[in-house]
């Protein structure tokens, strides 16, 4: 390994006392938001050591958004916030743990096949290659000053958009780049303004009133009268009905105390239990608990698919490789299949073809193999294509990722040899196995031989969509 890859630390001080002489040291700046000396993007890391939170975390920060550095490593030597150090690598007691804590971070850096600053544009690739080099997870952080009580710090900062930093998440989960793990916590919250901790309030069952107060009523069985303790108190302590005017002596054969034991002092209504509701203390509104908002918390892990990303510095989707054969979008390739079509007819040298594949078995080579070599393969076969297509010939993208032809001036002979060369590889099965092998479908008309005096352009295209469906 070249001097350029070695690992190097700088530490960004107000306190260079602190510091051994050996050591890259720079001043830290005294402001918030000014320039970054530049030679700091010469480190392949920083450590921050500063008296001042506000600047170590603007320092921070803005390292940790910025293109060239966001994937570095940068420790710090105290705690700034618990979420604002979920953005750092790390606490260190000295240079020594920063080497050590870096080395693994840089040396995966370094062996990305190409210039990470290529995708690092992307925030979806920040995240992959922020994640990618640290081998680590995405855990939410639980901070009980935030109102969201729990947060995704990196994640947001290398986005660029903390509101919707769990929606951003979840359309990755969609599209198979981040797997859900250990769920962590779940929160309610309130629906209208999003705040995790609503003040449960008990309140009157009927007119939600909070002044409510806990009585001890007491049931006659002489009259069947019903109130409060204290209107059967009589000044000698003893109980007597105000109703009927029994003497109660004994609980359970004189009276008993029924559940209603809650008065409203607005509407005097009494009730066993108060209704509870979340008050938000922040946009003030009441929501029934049920109306609140359920939030599940997971860590989230980099998926095969996300690893091969990170790794190749491109998203490998079948439909995206298959999109690199210039495709014309469907309508198009229906105009020209009609001006052929209408040229054979007139002419007796317009002969020409059109087929479709239809690669039938995707999700078996991912369930069977994984993802990496199901694209592996996709791109074999799009190399297979590109290499017998002539800049003539047209493809189409049809339904179920289906490649359609038109090879204009090509009988049944040529049509064969492209075909045989398009599919040679996954005939020749001989050592591998049937489940890690395309299994491609080609139904392919030449015209006008052919064809049928009846047909049409469009009739055709539906007899090979019907063939191609056949099981
Ligand atoms: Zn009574
Ligand atoms: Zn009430
Ligand atoms: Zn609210």
């Amino acid at each position: 390994m070249s001097d350029a890859r070695q690992v190097t630390l700088l530490v960004l001080t107000d306190r260079s006392h602190r510091w051994d002489s050996s050591i890259s040291l720079l001043p830290a700046p005294e402001v918030v938001g000014c320039e970054f000396n530049p030679s700091i993007f010469e480190y392949s890391g920083v450590v921050l050591d500063i008296k001042s939170k506000d600047l170590k975390k603007d320092l921070l920060f803005r390292l940790r958004s910025h293109l060239q550095f966001c994937l570095q490593p940068i420790f710090l030597t105290e705690s700034i916030s618990i979420p604002a150090d979920a953005v750092a690598d790390g606490i260190v007691a000295d240079i020594n743990e920063a080497y050590a804590l870096a080395q693994p971070i840089c040396l995966r850096i370094n062996s990305l096949g190409y210039d990470p600053l290529s995708v690092l544009p992307s925030p979806l690739f920040k995240v992959l290659l922020y994640l990618y080099v640290r081998g680590t997870d995405i855990s939410p952080v639980k901070d009980w000053n935030s109102p969201a009580i729990y947060s995704y710090p990196f994640v947001a900062l290398l986005i660029g958009f903390s509101e919707q930093v769990e929606d951003w998440l979840e359309a990755q989960n969609q599209r198979l780049l981040l797997e859900k793990g250990v769920l962590v916590d779940r929160l309610r919250r309130c629906p209208h303004c999003g705040l995790a901790n609503p003040n449960y309030v008990d309140v009157c069952t009927n007119c939600r009133s909070i002044h409510i107060h806990q009585d001890l009523f007491l049931h006659c069985f002489t009259c069947g009268a019903v109130q409060p303790e204290k209107v059967f108190r009589t000044q000698t302590g003893q109980l007597v009905c105000p109703q009927c005017n029994a003497r109660l002596r004994h609980i359970g054969t004189d009276y008993d105390r029924p559940i209603e034991n809650y008065t409203c002092s607005d509407c005097h209504s009494s009730f066993s239990e108060p209704l509870i509701v979340a008050a938000c203390p922040r946009c003030e509104r009441v929501t029934e608990t049920e109306d609140l908002e359920v939030k599940n918390y997971t860590t989230y892990h980099l998926t095969e698919k996300a690893v091969i990303a990170a790794k190749t510095g491109r998203i490998e989707e079948p439909s995206a490789l298959l999109d690199s054969l210039q495709n014309v979008n469907f309508t198009y390739f229906t105009y020209i299949f009609n001006w052929l079509f209408s040229m054979a007819k007139r002419y007796k040298d317009g002969e020409f073809t059109v087929f479709a594949i239809r690669a039938t078995n995707f999700e078996e080579i991912e369930g069977a193999v994984g993802i990496a070599r199901l694209l592996e393969l996709i791109e074999e076969y799009v190399k297979r294509v590109k290499s017998q297509l002539r800049t003539t010939d047209l493809t189409s993208l049809g339904e179920k990722d289906d490649i359609w032809f038109l090879l204009p001036r090509t009988n049944v002979q040529e049509r064969q040899i492209v075909i045989d060369r398009i599919l040679a590889s996954t005939t020749d099965t001989s050592q591998k196995e049937d489940r890690n092998i395309l299994d491609l479908r080609v139904v392919a008309v030449t015209i006008p031989g052919e064809s049928d005096q009846h047909d049409t352009p469009e009739k055709i295209i539906a007899m090979i969509r019907q063939e191609l469906n056949r099981n």
